[in-house]
Parts: C-alpha cells; structure tokens; sequence
C-alpha cells in the first residue's frame, strides 16, 4: 500500500495515514444544512474529499465516504416559518437542490449522505447514553451536555474550558447549569418539528446528529473525520466530547479541515451576505473551472473568490484542453494520414506532422520521455503530501510544456507517435484523478445544430477567399452561441466555451 500523509488538526502535524483496518479508509465530512441553495464555499469540501476519495482509490485504498445532509435545524425553521411552508418542505426542496448542484461537478457521489431526520432512533439512543453516564441531564424537556464532565475538551480547538466564552442560549423556561453546556435534544416548541423521546416531545442539537451518523456508518475510532475550518469549534470539538464520553475511547483518529472561500477576504457566508450560488456559477462557468479554481490552491489555505482567480481556473482549462486536443489531432493524422485532413494550409500550418515511430529520432523524444516519468512521479509526491493538489497541478503544467515542446521542435521531422499517445493518455489520467475529465464537451460536428454547421462552413469559405470580415463575424456569431472555433489538423473543431 501506498504511504500517504495528512495534515491532522488533533494533533497540528502532518502525520502517516493508517486506517484502522488495513487497506480501508473510512471519512466522514460534515455536509451543508438544507435551508437555501448551496453557494459556491459550500462547494469546496464536497470537491476536495470528492478528489482525495479518487487520489485514496487510485492508490489502491477501499473507501467509504460518508457525508450527511442536516435536515432539521433553527435555520431550516427560521425560513419555513418566514415562507409559511413547513419546515419539512424547505429541507426537502433545498436537499434535492443540493443532491442536483453538486451532481453537476461530476465527481460521483459520497456513498453514503445520511439525513438527520433518518436517524432519530440512534440519536435518541445516544442521548440516553449520556444522560446515563452523567455527562448529559436534562432540563425543562431539553437534554444538556455537560462540559466540564469530560476533560478531554478543548483537544481540537486548543481552547481552555476555564477561558472559554462561547455560551448556546438555554431554551425559553430551561435552567443550564452552565453557560458552556450544549443542547442535544431540544424540547419541543409550537410550529416545530418534533420526535417522541424520553424527554418529551422534541428534536435533536447539531452536534450530536453528526456524532451518531458517522458512529453509527464508520463505527468507533474510524479513520478521517472532514469539514471547512470554521466547524473545527465548537461543532467538532462537541462531536469529540459527545463520542469519546459514550464508547470511553477514541472518536475520529484524524480530523482534516478545508479553508475558507472568501470574498474581499471575508468568508463567504449568507450571513455575511457575500454568497455566490453554485448553480449561479454552473450556469456561467464549466464544473471544471470550479474544481480547477480549488486544486489550485492549498485545501487548507483561505482561498479568495475573485475574477482574476476565476479566470486564472479558466486559462488553466484552456491550457490542458489545448494540449490534449493538439495531442488527438496529431495522433488523429497519423491514423488517417496527413492527406486525409481537411483543414487548408493556414489551419495545418500550426500541427505537428506525425510519423511512423522508426522515422522518429530516439535523442528528440528523450525529453519528453524523461518529462512523463518526472512530471507522474512529482505528481504523486504532491499527492501525497498532504494532498497537495496545487504542486500537483504544477507537475502536470511541466508535462504541457514538454509536450508543447516536443511537438514544436519534431513538426518538421515527424513525432513518435507512440511518445504522444502515451503522453496523452498519461495526462489525461492524472487529470482524471484530480476529478477533470479532460476529454469531455468536445464538439466535432456531431449532435450540432445545422445553423451552428452553417456558421463554420461560412467561416471556412471566407478564410479560404480571404474575406476576413466575414470569417470574422461567422465566428463571432459562434462565439455568442457560446462555441470557439479551433482549427485542428482535421479541420475546424467547435469546443463548447469555458
Ligand atoms: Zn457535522
């Protein structure tokens, strides 16, 4: 198997990964609440566990991701109440929006995304653990948990108990005995959702729900436990003490956190009011810029939502795209034959001419033999350092150049085209692992409108008696359908715009 290592907040160092049970990898990450659409800082750890999943894969691991959906909550019922819908309503509209959102990134699903709501047995069983062992108790028809009984809290935030200011509010006509304590069962009030329990009438806190999904999914002492930054206190730290009280050992072994989005260097949050919706986003931008635009950078780095981000993500496309495009139109001509294409000379003029591999001078291909093998194996030291995604998209920049490189210099002598299938082929699987299918939304023709046909053929016929204007302006009546042309040695190819 092989090694990888992980930042872990619980112990604030980079640690060897070994999972519990050998060859297994068990991650639970905290999903979103259900009370509007997702925005575009919801996105960043469903993308990042998504392609550490397929990076763990890859590497041979059996993976169980488990990423739960909160279904119930103050938030839900603030807007049900606001709309005169039912809070059931407004989970289940904005779930399936979710479910929608995030399925359009292409990256699969978790394979298992457990509701709250689904799961009120195990969590009022847990509840009563607590409230057994002493470490809960209840008042006025809530269940309480108190703090101060488990001295292990404070491990993840690093927070003191005695320095500690956060205090939840106790339900109206409810004694906390103190400030610090957490509800994990809440009585029940007019117009709300609730569950019979021990306690009366009520539903569950936060913090417990996710405590008793990933417990009762990934069993104790299971391997990741995952979420954005801000969770780490107090949601993480409650999750500890509600799990390590009840089965008297340890909770997650490795606690991984993403950073922030931001905006103007604010967190992008609703109630910041800086939110940018992903199904916003998806209607403008290719899913790939996206998970391009968060690969970039650290996963646990803050990472600003700005134009010149954005449009750094898109070139980075763009680039990739090039360069496997080129690649399929050299290694397209070598199957058909140089002859066979259709492309005028102007278009050609740019292509690499592909030739039998005993042509193929040996001491040419060598830098990008050498190029191949450097750029997958700094790929996968990045990867597994701390899944660092950024150093990984570099290694494969590095392959571009060589590849761009190559195909410059042997134009004129003919390539090897068994280097270049193996060059493309290598690229677009690394590619793959990161979750960006490179070979995806070309259009060659097929499945086309006859008026977009019409616009290309125009264009053609314009270059070819040099009325640039009107090639020029058929073009850009592509462009405003929202196709590019690109003129490949087959002849011009419409892509599908970033
Ligand atoms: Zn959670």
């Amino acid at each position: 198997m092989n090694d990888i290592r992980i930042y872990n907040t619980l112990t604030r160092r980079k640690e060897d990964l070994i999972p519990r049970d050998r060859g297994k990898v068990g991650i639970y990450v905290c999903g979103p609440t259900v009370y509007g659409y997702v925005h575009v800082g919801n996105a960043r750890p469903y993308v990042f566990f998504a392609v550490f999943t397929r990076y763990l894969r890859y590497l041979g691991y059996e993976v169980k991701l488990v990423e739960n959906l909160t279904d119930v909550d103050d938030k839900i019922i603030d807007r049900a109440n606001k709309e005169g819908v039912s809070s059931e309503e407004i989970a289940r509209t904005y779930s399936e929006a979710y479910i929608e959102d995030t399925g359009r990134l292409g990256l699969g699903r978790p394979d298992i995304e457990p509701r709250a709501t689904e799961h009120i047995d195990e969590i009022i069983n847990l509840c009563r653990e607590l409230v057994e062992s002493g470490y809960a108790y209840e008042t006025g028809g809530s269940v309480y948990y108190r703090v101060r009984e488990f001295s292990g809290y404070g491990k993840l935030s690093g927070q003191k108990t005695d320095q500690m200011q956060h205090c939840e509010l106790a339900r109206e006509g409810e004694a906390k005995e103190s400030p610090l304590d957490f509800a994990i069962w809440k009585a029940a009030k007019p117009c709300e959702p609730s569950w019979e329990s021990p306690w009366g009438r009520g539903r569950p806190g936060w913090h417990i729900e996710c405590t008793a999904m990933s417990l009762q999914y990934l069993g104790e002492k299971f391997d990741i436990h995952g979420g954005g930054r801000d969770l780490v206190f107090p949601h993480h730290e409650n999750e500890i003490a509600q799990a390590e009280a009840v089965t008297g050992t340890t909770f997650a072994r490795y606690w991984m956190h993403n950073g922030m989005i931001t905006r103007k260097e604010e967190k992008m949050s609703k109630s910041v009011g800086n939110i940018f919706l992903l199904r916003e986003f998806l209607g403008k931008y290719d899913p790939r810029v996206l998970i391009l635009f968060f690969l970039s950078s650290h996963y646990r780095s803050p990472l600003e939502f700005s134009g010149a981000n954005l449009e750094e993500a898109a070139s980075m496309l763009e680039r990739f795209r090039n360069c496997f495009w080129k690649l399929e139109g050299v290694l397209e001509s070598a199957r058909t034959g140089p002859a066979n294409g259709h492309g005028d000379g102007a278009a050609a003029s740019t292509a690499v001419t592909a030739a039998a591999p005993a042509i193929a001078d040996s001491s040419e291909s060598r830098p990008l033999r050498e190029a191949l093998e450097r750029s997958e194996e700094q790929f996968h030291d990045e990867m597994r350092d701390d899944v660092n995604t950024a150093g990984a998209l570099a290694a494969l920049f590095g392959l571009v150049r060589s590849i761009n490189e190559y195909a410059e210099e042997s134009s004129a002598r003919g390539a090897d085209v068994d280097l270049l299938s193996e060059a493309r082929d290598k690229l677009a699987e690394l590619l793959g692992i990161l979750g960006v299918d490179i070979s995806r939304e070309e259009y060659s023709g097929a499945g086309l409108d006859d008026e977009l046909l019409d616009l290309v053929e125009q264009r053609e016929r314009a270059r070819k008696e040099k009325d640039y204007a009107a090639a020029d302006e058929a073009r850009d009546r592509l462009a405003a359908a929202g196709y590019e042309v690109r003129d490949t040695p087959q002849g011009p190819k419409l892509v599908r715009k970033t």
